[in-house]
């Protein structure tokens, strides 16, 4: 049995008061909603209609958690000199204003190189999870066509690839040169290829860390921009999603907790 101590009862209150402080109303999509129940995104877009119940300070602590993950593994690549990292770093939109900020990019074999840190609770990992897969290839889409419109700015033919010096002198199609660009501008012209990404877990259980290149594909990315748009569909048309999940499992329900919506989709006792 859990004893009620003194600093039990502090630390309780402090990770509830600090996940209250950054629960705010939602105004766009996040990458890492990729995945998530649809309804559940939907729901957050509406408080008043639909609201959310709070959620215990254990699970409060878990979401803490996985930030603090985040900024300790970056911490990791930052002192690595040879990889240039650049933590947090956001990540462009389009028509959707899908926001996003990745945990980090780098150079690795002189390629534009996204990292996503993700905390797992399981001893061993052995292939990442669709939805994580997803937001990366998110992130590697958006990049992407960022890098795309740059070198056709700077008249970069397919294939080729420019050096710094290459950039000498010349003024791309909007005036500027590659000095009056910005440090992610910049490396995503000089990447060796289109950007690569790397989902990197690290195991509650054992702290053992498990990284899984994801390359660039076409047919996923439509599918996560094909998700996303349906998302905004719903939210801009105010209509609830269709679901099909069982009231007993996840995501609606898992080892004696439940979504923080689950009485607005099976009422109050569930039924
Ligand atoms: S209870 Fe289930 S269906 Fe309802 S919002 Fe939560 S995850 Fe989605």
């Amino acid at each position: 049995m859990v004893r009620d101590t003194a600093f039990k009862r502090v630390i309780d209150a402090q990770s509830l008061a600090e996940n209250q402080e950054k629960k705010k109303v939602r105004t766009s999509l996040y990458a890492s909603d990729y995945g998530n129940c649809m309804r559940k995104v939907f729901f957050q877009f509406f408080p008043a209609e639909y609201g959310a119940a709070v959620i215990d300070a254990r699970t409060a602590r878990v979401f803490s958690n996985g930030n603090a993950v985040h900024e300790r593994l970056g911490g990791y690549l930052a002192k690595d000199e040879s990889l240039n990292f650049i933590a947090e770093v956001p990540v462009p939109r389009d028509d959707l204003d899908v926001h996003g900020r990745c945990d980090g990019i780098a150079a690795v074999d002189n390629r534009f190189t996204i990292v996503e840190f993700k905390s797992i609770n399981s001893k061993g990992v052995t292939e990442p999870k669709e939805a994580h897969e997803g937001q990366l290839m998110f992130y590697l889409h958006m990049f992407k066509v960022s890098q795309d419109r740059l070198r056709e700015e700077f008249g970069i033919a397919e294939g080729l690839v420019w050096k710094k010096e290459d950039f000498e002198g010349v003024l791309s199609s909007k005036g500027r040169q590659f000095s009056e660009l910005d440090r992610i501008e910049q490396r995503l012209l000089l990447s060796e290829g289109v950007p690569a990404g790397e989902l990197v877990y690290e195991q509650k259980p054992n702290q053992g860390v498990a990284g899984f290149p994801i390359a660039y594909d076409e047919l996923t990315a439509e599918k996560v921009m094909a998700w996303f748009a349906n998302v905004k569909k719903h939210v801009d048309e105010k209509r609830c999603p269709e679901v099909h999940y069982a009231k007993s499992s996840f995501p609606c329900r898992w080892f004696g907790s439940r979504c923080e919506f689950y009485e607005q989709c099976y009422g109050p006792d569930g039924a």
